[in-house]
């Protein structure tokens, strides 16, 4: 392909995405395909002489489109919102073109810069107090990295140097392995899995604490623990906090436990990977307070944020423990005053009391947890079975896609505001369907239950 063909195929393309985009609420939501369906759809290996672009183009509704599970349709509410806009894709398109890799500041020092600017930008917009920023001359600042997973992952790392250096010069009899078997982390019983994943790529033991009635951790469970496992001669280090966590978007409470991690020199991660971009409303800026506590912050732009997949953005009040923890470069930074003008869209919010109020006025469902952001939790009162008919139903009928969760022993659907374009109607649209397999189900499950 020369410039001349790039530029005639581009064009193409971006009207196939604008095309794609504007009329993708008609299309099914979750796909039909069976495992496999793929592969005997195309050659067994790479052609030896190659395809006309046309034919490789149509391959796209032909192939891949079958297979695609559409988290832009308005009628997508599973797992969390997965952020898309023009201009992000414009951007990332930029990004392609240019196509330099910034892992230094000569590498391309454009790259360095602008992240350290845009991250202040971001620090500024959720109000993160100025420790958390890089400004021109500040000890913290932010970086992007791929996934709040890795975020967490390099935290706890740095989070581990930062001890086993503190003790082995306290006790330097101790060798590193010593230390690392006597180190453990903690988090909610309700923190994303990939907290857990870090502690085993980190090769340092955790530990759930246990979340309250409304899903979060207090100081007196955080304390608990810390009491118990301080006896017995292990090292508390490391705490991921959860704003927002997946199965509920319940809150950790960061103004008891901040103080506590803060007098026991244990470094405290903030994991917001969805509820974060919220923080930049001033009336959902409350659920921040205490974030003056932690070491480090993260949350991803690119679930709520319009930021296209993938882009987590991570602060730290020292840059220098995870520059010493991995020996980077040093970021080269630079301040910038002005302010963003960026727009964001929280009718989410709006929409996901909107559901909740709905699933309220069906004296057979039940609200299971509290709905602060743009997820509700909700069931049939009645047992988990039947809830699992019902969610079946549900996604059998492709007409909306939800994917389920436990909370304590309960089996309970979770229904995720997440399409830019998803409106009251596509709301109310989902509530009288999922209403109308309800009585559907209800029907046919007493009638078993009768005839057993
Ligand atoms: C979505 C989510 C994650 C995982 O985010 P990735 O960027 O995919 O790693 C972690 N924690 C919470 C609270 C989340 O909502």
């Amino acid at each position: 392909m020369d410039a001349a063909e790039f530029r005639k195929r581009g064009k193409e393309m971006v009207d196939y995405v604008a095309d794609y985009l504007e009329k993708i609420e008609k299309r099914q939501v979750f796909p039909d395909v069976e495992p496999g369906y793929l592969r005997p759809l195309i050659a067994d290996c790479a052609p030896q002489d190659p395809e006309s672009f046309e034919d490789v183009f149509k391959d796209i509704e032909k192939i891949i489109m079958p297979g695609v599970t559409h988290w832009h349709s308005p009628y997508f509410f599973a797992y969390f919102p997965a952020a898309s806009s023009f201009p992000a894709l414009l951007a990332d398109m930029l990004c392609g073109g240019i196509g330099c890799v910034g892992f230094s500041w000569a590498a391309s020092p454009a790259c360095t810069e602008l992240e350290t600017v845009m991250l202040d930008w971001l620090g500024k917009m959720v109000n993160l107090p100025e420790e958390f920023l890089a400004g021109k001359d500040g000890q913290g600042g932010g970086v992007i990295q791929g996934s709040a997973s890795e975020a967490t992952l390099i935290a706890l790392l740095a989070a581990r140097t930062k001890t086993i250096r503190q003790v082995q010069s306290e006790k330097p009899e101790l060798t590193k392995t010593e230390i690392m078997g006597r180190l453990v982390a903690y988090a909610s019983d309700q923190a994303h899995s990939s907290v857990e994943r870090a502690a085993l790529i980190g090769a340092v033991k955790i530990k759930n604490v246990p979340s309250d009635d409304t899903f979060s951790v207090c100081g007196s469970a955080l304390r608990k623990v810390l009491d118990e496992d301080k006896a017995a001669g292990l090292i508390p280090f490391f705490f991921c906090a959860t704003l927002g966590t997946t199965p509920c978007c319940s809150f950790d409470k960061l103004l008891e436990l901040g103080p506590i991690c803060n007098k026991e020199n244990i470094w405290m991660h903030i994991d917001a990977a969805y509820a974060g971009s919220a923080f930049i409303c001033p009336e959902f800026r409350h659920l921040l307070n205490g974030v003056e506590f932690a070491d480090s912050f993260n949350f991803n732009p690119h679930k709520w944020l319009l930021v296209n997949f993938d882009c987590s953005a991570m602060w730290v009040k020292k840059r220098s423990d995870l520059i010493g923890a991995f020996k980077l470069e040093p970021l080269y930074l630079q301040h910038h005053h002005q302010e963003s003008g960026l727009v964001t869209d929280y009718r989410h919010v709006r929409l996901s009391h909107q559901f909740e109020h709905l699933v309220l006025q069906d004296e057979r469902f039940e609200i299971c947890a509290e709905v602060v952001l743009g997820l509700v939790c909700f069931r049939l009162k009645g047992s988990n079975e039947l809830n699992k008919a019902l969610l079946k139903s549900i996604n059998d009928a492709k007409k909306i896609h939800l994917v389920p969760c436990h909370l304590r022993e309960k089996f309970v659907l979770r229904f995720a505001v997440c399409s830019r374009t998803v409106e009251s109607t596509h709301i109310k649209f989902a509530w009288q369907h999922i209403s109308q397999l309800a009585t559907d189900l209800l029907k046919t499950w007493e009638q078993n239950h009768h005839q057993q």
